[in-house]
C-alpha cells in the first residue's frame, strides 16, 4: 500500500527501546507550536513509498529488535502504516508509534485501519507535543501531557532502558546534518540554522 514518508533510518537508538529501523511520516495536520519536524507537516512533501517494501527494508536492517514510526502524524495514514506493522510484527520485530492523538482520541474515530494499527502497536507515546510543558525525565517522551502506552506485554515499565538519560543522535541525511532523538534539542537546533 501507497503511503508518504519523509525519511527513514535504518539503525538508532534514539527513537525508542534498543536498536530501531525509523519511519518518519510526510504529513500532520496537528501543527503543534515547538514540533521539532515542521517540515513534516505537508501532505504533499516528501516521497511515496510502499508498505511491504518499507517492511522488507526493515527486516533486513541490522541488528533491529523493532521499528519506531514518527512524524509527521502516523495516524493521518492508518492503513497502510497498519499493513507495514503488521507485516514487521510477522517476522518479531515491536512496534512503537509517536502520535499527536491520544489514545481516547484515536479509539473515539471508529476506524477499523486505526484499530488496526492500534492491534499491532507495543508501544504508543500519545498526545499533542506542547513546548511549555517539557518532560524533565522519562526517555522518548517530549512533553509531559505525552503519555507511554504499553499496549502489548512486548515492553514493561520496570524495563530499565525506559529510565536512562535522553540519547540524540547526529547524522548526515542527503547532505544534510539533522538531529533527532530529543524534541527539545532537535528544536533547538532548528532555530539555531535559522
Ligand atoms: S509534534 Fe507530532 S503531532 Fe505535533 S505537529 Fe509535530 S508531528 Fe504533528
Amino acid at each position: 500500500m501507497k503511503l508518504r514518508i519523509a525519511q527513514t533510518v535504518a539503525n538508532t537508538e534514539a527513537e525508542g527501546p534498543g536498536k530501531r529501523y525509523a519511519l518518519w511520516v510526510q504529513g500532520c495536520s496537528l501543527r503543534c507550536l515547538g514540533c521539532c519536524n515542521p517540515e513534516m507537516f505537508s501532505t504533499s512533501a516528501g516521497r511515496e513509498a510502499d508498505s511491504a517494501a518499507l517492511a522488507q527494508e526493515a527486516l533486513t536492517a541490522e541488528g533491529v529488535e523493532g521499528v519506531s514510526i514518527l512524524g509527521g502524524e502516523p495516524f493521518e495514514q492508518p492503513a497502510p502504516l497498519a499493513d507495514f506493522a503488521e507485516r514487521v510484527r510477522a517476522r518479531g520485530l515491536s512496534v512503537m508509534v509517536y502520535s499527536g492523538y491520544t489514545l481516547a482520541e484515536l479509539k473515539a474515530k471508529r476506524d477499523d485501519a486505526v484499530d488496526r494499527f492500534l492491534a499491532t502497536t507495543d508501544l504508543l507515546v500519545d498526545g499533542r507535543y506542547e513546548k511549555t510543558r517539557p518532560e524533565p525525565s522519562r526517555r522518548w517522551v517530549g512533553s509531559s501531557n505525552q503519555v507511554m502506552h504499553f499496549l502489548s506485554e512486548r515492553y514493561t515499565p520496570t524495563d530499565e532502558r525506559f529510565h536512562r538519560g535522553n540519547t540524540v543522535e547526529l547524522r548526515f541525511v542527503d547532505g544534510k546534518l539533522t538531529v533527532n532523538g530529543w524534541p527539545q534539542a532537535a528544536d533547538a537546533f532548528r532555530r539555531g540554522l535559522k
